[in-house]
């Protein structure tokens, strides 16, 4: 047994705050101890230290959040961010499957694994939902690179055998591959698998249905995709699935919306199409800058908050510009100002941290440091540049997290712990 204890201005957001207005948890000198890397108190140094009289714990400098979690990423997709002047097909076509053909190679695919997660960690994200390649191995490379991290990653095989020739699989090779994938890694350190159909355009029917079967057949298991992003998109959906009503009845036909189902985008939704993801219990990723640099859309939240959709934020790196997610609130931040709603400071830390692990099914393991949960957290400086240091001395709580979300990234995060154990220091 390990004990350690860290005493710092903390901050947690467990519960949406939308719902109830005491689900901000604010300790201006907390105290935060850790077991075997699980929190075991949370609370006021003042209240807690006594209960600890043997613990001297580390001071740290500067306000302590949950660990960001990204709900929607391309690892892959690391050395194509910001690249110039596609919408999304082409962005596809011109860009990206380019950049995945490379990961046929398992060294490419290790070296690029490297860099993305001690990417996440630089940014405070210390839990990610990440889209692999077709590539069997680009899936080993994470997950190894990831165990080797003790990170909380979500991967999985993606699924296109409707992709272009150079990144095809077959109905077939995607069950094996994916069954295989799940053997070897599904629970294994803290690793989790999530079936991976890349979105409706790139699986055949035969392909689909298998998806399907996978979730069905692998109770633990998330099914991650995209969703209704781009017009050109949903156009094309409803030209091959000309009896759908939405381009959500193409993935629902299949078994494929469900509680543990995460799609990324959402933007172009009805009442009916969102109605039936709040009644399946199946989970958005809201990614803003993607949105924006795309030209895809603006996300409508309080459309999803209307119908009980569970919410995370994503940054989708290699569409998104930013691996931080405090950039990435700051973008949903306007996103919502200009669908004429004003997102919450605490709201978008929520998002982005316990609403991420709500919309991952791991609510009872990370996002919001509350007892019995993993002890993934970072340390924020608000003070990183002479404009923050200027805009936040002497500001609010509120007010130093809005401009942290604004004007923060990654030289705002200061340290990056993992279960406790200090994994990035800036
Ligand atoms: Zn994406």
């Amino acid at each position: 047994m390990t004990l350690t204890a860290f005493r710092a201005e903390i901050l947690t957001v467990p519960t949406d705050p939308a719902q109830s207005p005491d689900a901000i948890q604010h300790y201006p000198d907390g105290l935060l101890v850790v077991e075997d890397g699980v929190v075991i108190a949370l609370g006021h140094y003042a209240d807690l230290a006594p209960r600890y009289p043997d613990l001297a714990p580390e001071i740290l400098p500067g306000l302590l959040v949950p660990g960001f979690i990204d709900t929607h990423i391309h690892y892959p997709q690391t050395e194509r961010i910001a690249a110039h002047g596609e919408q999304l097909l082409q962005w596809l076509e011109t860009h990206i499957f380019p950049a995945e053909a490379a990961f046929a190679d398992r060294a490419h695919a290790d070296t690029i694994a490297a860099f993305f997660l001690d990417e996440l960690l630089r940014n405070g994200t210390t839990s990610a939902l990440v889209f692999a390649t077709v590539h069997e191995a680009s899936v080993d490379a994470l997950f190894e690179a990831a165990l080797n991290r003790n990170m909380r990653i979500i991967s999985g095989k993606v699924l296109m055998d409707l992709g272009p020739p150079t990144l095809r699989d077959t109905p077939e090779t995607a069950r094996e591959q994916t069954e295989a994938l799940i053997t070897r890694w599904q629970g294994r350190g803290r690793l989790g698998y999530a079936v991976t159909p890349r979105f409706a355009l790139t699986s055949s029917d035969a392909q689909l249905a298998i998806a399907g079967d996978l979730v069905a057949a692998h109770p633990d298991v998330l099914m991650h995709t995209h969703m209704a992003e781009n017009p050109g998109e949903c156009a094309a959906v409803l030209g091959r699935f000309p009896d759908a009503r939405h381009y959500i009845d193409a993935y629902d036909r299949f078994g494929l919306v469900g509680p543990r189902s995460l799609f990324a985008h959402c933007i172009h939704m009805d009442d009916g199409a969102m109605g039936r993801m709040g009644q399946a219990g199946a989970a958005i990723s809201f990614c803003p800058t993607s949105n924006l640099f795309l030209g895809s859309g603006l996300f409508d939240l309080a459309h999803a908050d209307r119908f009980g959709v569970k919410v995370g934020m994503g940054s989708d790196v290699g569409a998104g510009t930013s691996f931080s997610l405090l950039s990435t609130q700051g973008e949903a931040y306007k996103v919502c100002q200009m669908r004429g709603a004003v997102l919450d400071p605490f709201r978008a830390l929520y998002l982005a941290t316990a609403g991420g692990a709500r919309a991952l099914g791991l609510s009872d393991r990370i996002g919001g440091l509350q007892v019995g949960q993993e002890a993934d957290f970072i340390l924020l400086d608000a003070a990183c540049t002479p404009l923050l240091a200027r805009r936040t001395a002497g500001a609010s709580l509120a007010d130093r997290l809005f401009a942290l979300q604004i004007l923060g990234d990654d030289r705002a995060v200061a340290q990056t712990y993992i279960a406790g154990q200090l994994a990035h220091t800036r």
